[in-house]
C-alpha cells in the first residue's frame, strides 16, 4: 500500500520540475547577495511561458523573476543532484516554502500575489535601469506578437524587417554591457530576458544567424 505524503519528505521532486519565481517577500534574499542575480532570468511582460497553476502556455502579465536551472535540464541549479538537497533550504524563496505536493491550496494563493520584478530591484540604478526600460521598449513581446501575427497580411517585407530589428537589438545590448560595460555575461539573462533567438521558438519559428546577419525561419 503506497503512504500518503502530508510533510515535505525532502524527495527533491519539485526543484527538478524547475526553479521558484520570486516575490516581494524574496526581495531582501537578492539584495542581500544570498541568491545572485547571475542565477536568476526573467519572463519578461508579455512573453509566453509555462504556468504551473493553470497548466498552459500564457502571456506573463508581468516580469516574472526565476532562479535558472541547471545545464540542460530543468532542475533548479540550488539543488545538489548528489546529496539530493536544497543548498539554500534555510533561505529557499517563497514559493518553495508554500509548495506542499500533497496539497497545492498554500501555493496557489501566493502564486500570483506580490510578484517581484526588475523594477523592484534595479531601478535605482539609472544607467543600468535606462538600458533595461529601453530595450524593453525596442524589444517588447507585445510587439513582437504583432509583428509575427502580420507577417502573412500586407507589407510583409516591412514587418519582417521589425522582427529582425527587435532580434538584432535584443542580441547586440546583451554583448554591449559586456563587451563595453564588464557586465558578467551570466547577467543578460536576469536585465533582458532569455534571447529572442531562442524564446522566438514559442513562436512558431527559429533564428538562423549567417554573415551577421538574421534570418527567420519557420518551424515546421
Ligand atoms: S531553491 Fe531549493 S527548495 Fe527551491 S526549487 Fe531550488 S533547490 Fe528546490
Amino acid at each position: 500500500m503506497s503512504k500518503v505524503i502530508t510533510e515535505c519528505i525532502r524527495c527533491g521532486t519539485c526543484c527538478k520540475k524547475g526553479g521558484p519565481s520570486f516575490h516581494i517577500e524574496d526581495k531582501m534574499l537578492i539584495e542581500k547577495g544570498i541568491i545572485l542575480s547571475k542565477y536568476l532570468y526573467t519572463i519578461r511582460d508579455g512573453e509566453l511561458s509555462y504556468d504551473n497553476v493553470k497548466e498552459s502556455i500564457l502571456p506573463a502579465a508581468s516580469d516574472i523573476i526565476k532562479i535558472k536551472g541547471q545545464k540542460d535540464s530543468w532542475t533548479c541549479i540550488f539543488f545538489n543532484e548528489k546529496e539530493n538537497e536544497c543548498t539554500i533550504y534555510d533561505n529557499r524563496p517563497l514559493e518553495c516554502r508554500a509548495l506542499k505536493c500533497w496539497d497545492t491550496l498554500e501555493i496557489e494563493k501566493i502564486y500570483f500575489k506580490n510578484r517581484l520584478t526588475r523594477k523592484d530591484l534595479i531601478s535605482t540604478i539609472e544607467e543600468l535601469w535606462g538600458l533595461v526600460e529601453d530595450h524593453q521598449k525596442r524589444c517588447s513581446y507585445i510587439k513582437l506578437k504583432l509583428f509575427i501575427d502580420a507577417l502573412n497580411k500586407d507589407k510583409k517585407d516591412e514587418t519582417l524587417k521589425g522582427i529582425l530589428d527587435i532580434i538584432e537589438y535584443d542580441a547586440r545590448i546583451r554583448e554591449l554591457v559586456v563587451q563595453n560595460g564588464g557586465l558578467d555575461p551570466e547577467m543578460t539573462d536576469f536585465l533582458f530576458g532569455r534571447p529572442i533567438t531562442e524564446t522566438i521558438k514559442m513562436y512558431g519559428f527559429k533564428i538562423i544567424k549567417q554573415d551577421n546577419n538574421y534570418r527567420l525561419i519557420p518551424i515546421t
